[in-house]
């Protein structure tokens, strides 16, 4: 542990637990900070190498919860979403990525396309969270007062918004070297005038001017466009806090522990800043039950927010995220045991809400509008069981239920056509015998003459008890469609079912 001015970086990771929820500590550090006439700023950044997944995730929900709680305590605030596409695009994902062919060493917004479709998509799933403010444009951009914004780093290092503090920091490049214990040319990298790539050389800084060889193309010269010359990592991020005067933000905790960025910038905020390091929530990761590791998204088949919210309200997500301490690693999964789980720990939170439980009340003051609808709701492993049996028809099943279970009827629908396990989809190669009377359903029935009568209407060997079929599609029905399977060899009651399963997906076999 670091002793620097007596607070090491397990100093990080203090909590006051007496709270009733993480977030307000945090909220009640900043109030305390800077008094309640300032508006907080709270970052959330991240980098567009591939799609957000629930892990990156984490970083914004942590913000916003602590933005909620600042609100709770009457305190102003604002979120920042940064989106740091100045980062360079690594040369072994511009290998792998056919997109990103010809623009590794570059920044990651040089590849305009994919970068922005990356991040409307994480804009738009914020948007349905009800976290970024619905009258943003698709890139993010809404007036101030709507308490967000949202920057695009490469767009803002272009345009020279950090060029006077860029022209501090090279004037101070020997001392800031000292307070991070490097050589002051290890402090910058420069975006080659000639290739557009980063991983030049620097050679020289001066005080507005910096020499630098470039091995893309071979460039050995000296730029005074400032905007070029990039600080590493954990200088930028005092640069942009210093800039947009960011009060908060999360961090994973590798970024925590002793010699990593929150840790070695400290001496930078203290000793040259003479400022304040922003407050810092650290948080643990969010790990998939098929995954060991950290769900990254460079690696692909991370789950995104779009695979939650196909299945889960907006709350719930939030619930997820809220409910851990943010130093805890979490897990998520839309596997049926946890993701059963994850609803049957929110209906008993919403009762403990109803109880007027300390803490539960502290999260859903967070999570939820004041006058969000806590009532009881069937538990998901029932409402997927009746869908099962009702050939997945969510309006009876709502009729069944009543209306205010409707949204969750359709999230357990989503759920069993992406991820369940599904009686229509367990299908076998078999000729069905004949049936009975040709096909008299009013007959005593034998178990193999139900096997074959789910053969015959839906190519599977068992489904639904019969009375509960007479009830879907009525008795004619049935009839007829045995009739149509001897004639033609067809299945209508089965494309009827996968209809109502998967609507607007034709019978992939
Ligand atoms: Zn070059």
């Amino acid at each position: 542990m670091s002793t620097t001015a007596g607070v090491g970086y397990a100093d990080l990771f203090r909590q006051d637990r007496s709270h009733p929820h993480w977030a307000h500590d945090y909220a009640q550090r900043l109030i305390e900070r800077h008094g309640p006439e300032r508006r907080v700023v709270i970052q959330t950044s991240m980098s567009p190498s591939g799609w957000f997944h629930v892990g990156n995730f984490r970083d914004t929900a942590c913000a916003y919860l602590v933005h909620r709680a600042l609100r709770r305590l009457g305190q102003d605030s604002l979120i920042l979403l940064s989106f740091d596409d100045y980062d360079p695009i690594r040369p072994a994902q511009g290998a792998r990525d056919p997109e990103l062919t010809g623009y590794g060493g570059r920044p990651l917004g040089a590849a305009t396309e994919r970068s922005t479709r990356i991040c409307r998509r994480y804009i738009a799933e914020l948007k349905r969270m009800g976290i970024c403010p619905p009258e943003a444009d698709a890139d993010g951009r809404v007036p101030a007062e709507f308490g967000w914004q949202t920057h695009y780093q490469h767009e803002r290092y272009l345009a020279g918004t950090y060029v006077p503090l860029q022209r501090r920091y090279l004037r101070g490049a020997g001392k800031l070297g000292r307070l991070l214990g490097q050589v002051p040319e290890h402090l910058f990298s420069v975006y080659c005038e000639q290739c557009g790539r980063g991983g030049t050389r620097t050679l020289r800084l001066g005080r507005d001017r910096v020499r630098y060889a470039c091995d893309s193309c071979g460039t050995l010269t000296t730029t005074r466009r400032v905007e070029l010359v990039k600080p590493a990592w954990a200088l930028d991020w005092t640069l942009r806090v210093t800039h947009e005067r960011i009060d908060c933000e999360p961090a994973g905790q590798d970024h925590c522990s002793a010699g990593s960025t929150m840790d070695r910038t400290r001496a930078i905020y203290r000793e040259y800043l003479r400022a304040y390091q922003p407050v810092i929530v650290p948080y643990g990761l969010v790990r998939q039950s098929t995954d060991t590791g950290k769900v990254s998204g460079s690696r692909g088949g991370g789950l995104t927010l779009t695979d939650l919210l196909r299945v889960m309200p907006p709350r719930l997500i939030l619930f997820l995220y809220g409910r851990p301490n943010c130093l805890s690693d979490f897990r998520i999964s839309l596997d049926f045991a946890p993701f059963v789980a994850a609803y049957a720990a929110y209906d008993r939170f919403l009762a403990q809400v109803r109880a007027g439980e300390r803490r539960a009340t502290a999260l859903h003051g967070l999570i939820a509008s004041e006058d969000a609808d806590t009532g009881p709701q069937p538990g998901m492993r029932h409402v997927l069981g009746l869908l099962q049996s009702h050939c997945y028809d969510v309006d009876r099943v709502i009729a069944l239920l009543g209306p205010a279970a409707a949204e969750r009827v359709r999230h357990a629908r989503a759920w069993l056509a992406a991820h369940g396990r599904c009686w229509i989809d367990r299908t076998v190669q078999e000729v069905p015998g004949d049936l009975p009377g040709g096909g008299d359903l009013s007959a005593r029935w034998t178990r193999a003459w139900y096997r074959t009568l789910y053969l015959t209407l839906f190519g599977t060997e068992s489904g639904p008890p019969l009375r509960r079929l007479t009830e879907l599609f009525g008795r004619d029905a049935l009839a007829a469609a045995v009739r149509v399977h001897a004639e033609r060899g067809e299945r209508p009651l089965r494309e009827r079912v996968l209809s109502q399963l998967r609507p607007g997906d034709g019978d992939a076999g």
